[in-house]
């Protein structure tokens, strides 16, 4: 029930009409018992600003920043945690009495699933496919806990401008590479962790792959950050050649998990979210 003393909270973002983080926060606000309410508000580029000084006046207690707001937000804040100054980016901020902090949450998510799965990534040689906003937020986790990282791109220059910004807090080199079957092949060999962080598999790319089945073996984890569908061409390709599997819907269950910790002080029913969001994204997959 909606009272005087319902705490709001929210994400911003453009387009967030298909962001699942309402549902995410709201079905475990009501198992929790919170008088606490999260709502999707679409904002513009050329309202951020003006909205950021509404949440301050309406008194927000937090909310997620998505696209296209990630880095633009940055200026607009109080204060950055650590990590989210070394991304340079910001999914989650804290509002404290008007006192605005950012986080990224979706770094730490990412490392939350790959061990909450019983996998270990410190010093391990992992591939990331993909440059863009979530490559970034984890390769500079995976810096941070000194693993071997190359990044493997469609636009090369992306790449390269990326392993630079890592290499700036990795105790190891960090390589570049264009996505091209002669680098995939000789980078693969020997990789322990293989991530998705491309839009390759899901929207007009589902049944599609970031790399050929036969590339795939057992000794290997591979983890796509896509959740929808949820079992995407690469995890099925995966699962049937040994590996162990990670999907999308783990991190950002995870990354949401971190959040609502940050909100409420309180920890989240993590399974109760995550039966809720793997039985919607099925649903809308039939
Ligand atoms: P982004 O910044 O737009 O980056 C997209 C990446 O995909 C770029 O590296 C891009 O390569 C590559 N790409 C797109 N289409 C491609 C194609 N046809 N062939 C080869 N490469 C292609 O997007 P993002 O925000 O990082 O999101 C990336 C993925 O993360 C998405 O699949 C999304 O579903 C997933 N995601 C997961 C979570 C989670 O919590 N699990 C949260 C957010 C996003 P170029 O640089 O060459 O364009």
């Amino acid at each position: 029930m909606i009272s005087g003393m319902t705490k709001i909270y929210g994400i911003i973002g453009d387009p967030v009409a298909y962001s699942l983080s309402p549902l995410m926060h709201n079905t475990a606000f009501n198992y929790m018992g919170l008088n606490c309410l999260y709502i999707p508000f679409k904002v513009k580029s050329t309202e951020l600003r003006a909205a950021i000084e509404g949440i301050r006046a309406l008194n927000i207690y937090g909310f997620n920043v998505t696209m296209p707001h990630k880095q633009t937000i940055i200026p607009l804040l109080d204060h950055l945690n650590p990590e989210a100054k070394r991304i340079g980016a910001v999914n989650t901020v804290v509002n404290d009495k008007g006192i605005l902090t950012g986080y990224n949450t979706d770094a730490a998510g990412f490392i939350k699933a790959l061990r909450e799965n019983g996998i270990e990534p410190r010093g391990k040689k992992i591939i990331v496919f993909g440059a863009g906003g979530v490559a970034m937020a984890i390769c500079f986790a995976l810096a941070e806990i000194d693993c071997v990282i190359s990044i493997v791109n469609r636009t090369i220059d992306r790449a390269w401008r990326l392993a630079n910004l890592v290499s700036t807090v990795s105790s190891q080199t960090v390589n570049s590479f264009s996505m091209i079957s002669e680098n995939i092949n000789m980078i693969l060999d020997g990789a322990d962790i293989l991530v998705n962080a491309t839009s390759i598999g899901m929207g007009k790319t589902i049944g599609k792959s970031i790399v050929k089945a036969d590339l795939l073996n057992s000794s290997m984890v591979v983890f796509d950050t896509i959740y929808h569908p949820i079992e995407t061409q690469l995890l099925k390709d995966a699962k049937k050649s040994g590996a162990t599997v990670i999907g999308g819907v783990d991190m950002l269950i995870w990354q949401g998990v971190i959040a609502f910790k940050k909100w409420t002080g309180v920890d989240a029913p993590v399974e109760i979210m995550t039966n809720k969001l793997t039985q919607v994204i099925r649903n809308n997959e039939d």
